[in-house]
């Protein structure tokens, strides 16, 4: 459901600036700078470049005993898994769009690495990569960095995911998302940044204000696949999309971001076709928030601005990070 009339105003272009926050490179009390001591108690090697290590709090925990529970109604089964932490830089002061495009290249190889890694182990059967950023997403340290959750079992959103690319694919022999790419990029309408590999746009289906995905224009079916230079893409296309979503208001734009791709259950999986999602929960600045409550909850997610406007405000952004605007002035 598309509701624009209720927002009234209309984008504007700029918005008030929020404080920018100045983190130093390093700091002696985050316990994911390099050198420092973590909660568990291990140091961080003098890391150069992105660095991985099992969560000291992992959710999943690997050799968990195999047990299911019934009773009535009720069901339930054991899950083991292994959850690791994944420092995009050794900087503490970086975001991602603040970093380099090879050391954002950097990055997605260590994803490429964890994925191939993990899901190769016996019973891992699914590998989530994703990013909280931001203490309005819940994370409350400012170190670039994100997580990654590889378990026995296939999660249910993937589940269904899997469902749908399968069904489609059994009908047209072709992956849904290459298809919906065609139609998007000729209809260039919610088309957001182009590159030569990749393009990020605003789903026809987005429910976040500034939902966006980044999909790859061939299909893959997982981040292992890329070639060198779909890899440069997929680093240059991830800096432009959140550059622009730090110049929508001026601030460290929050997001949950995750990429999507095939299970890890020895399947083949033709049918998928990896994408990056970016969900953020601001609406009207940096400090105005969509709020999925109410009706949302009840009923049916509920939009304020259309995809299509909110795809063209950031179209139209600067590919600059407002904060290097402001330095150059
Ligand atoms: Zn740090």
């Amino acid at each position: 459901m598309v509701s624009p009339h209720r927002t009234k105003r209309p984008w504007q272009g700029k918005t008030e600036k929020s404080a920018t926050t100045d983190l130093p490179e390093y700091d002696p009390s985050c316990y994911l700078c390099p050198t420092n001591e973590r909660m568990g108690g291990e140091f961080n090697p003098s890391y150069k470049k992105p660095y991985s290590f099992i969560n000291d709090f992992s959710a999943l925990l690997p050799d968990v005993k195999e047990e299911t529970y019934d009773n009535g109604l009720l069901h339930a089964e054991s899950e083991s898994g292994i959850c690791k932490v994944v420092c995009f830089s050794p900087n503490h002061s970086l975001t991602l769009p603040l970093m380099s495009v090879p050391d954002i290249t950097d990055v997605i190889s260590l994803w490429q690495k964890e994925y191939r890694e993990l899901g190769a182990k016996e019973g891992i059967d699914h590998v989530q990569i994703f990013e909280n950023k931001g203490a309005i997403m819940g994370c409350s340290n400012p170190h670039p960095h994100g997580q990654i959750w590889a378990q026995n079992k296939i999660p249910q959103e993937v589940l269904k995911k899997t469902g749908n690319l399968q069904a489609y694919w059994d009908k047209h022999g072709r992956s849904i998302l290459e298809d919906y790419l065609v139609q998007e990029l000729k209809l260039d309408e919610r088309i957001i940044v182009e590159n030569e590999h990749f393009v990020a746009l605003l789903p026809y289906w987005a429910v976040w204000p500034y939902e966006t995905m980044i999909l790859p224009k061939r299909k893959l079916a997982n981040i292992g696949l890329l070639s060198e230079s779909e890899k440069l893409s997929y680093a240059e296309i991830l800096k432009q999309l959140t550059i622009k979503y730090d110049n929508i208001f001026n601030t460290s734009f929050p997001y949950s971001a995750g990429i999507h791709q095939a299970p890890t259950d020895g399947r083949e999986h033709p049918e998928w076709h990896f994408h990056m999602s970016f969900y953020p929960p601001l609406l009207r600045s940096a400090t105005v928030k969509k709020f999925m409550v109410g009706y949302e909850m009840f009923a049916n997610p509920q939009r304020d601005i259309t995809a299509e406007q909110a795809a063209e405000n950031m179209k139209s952004l600067s590919d600059v990070h407002y904060s290097q605007l402001d330095a150059t002035k």
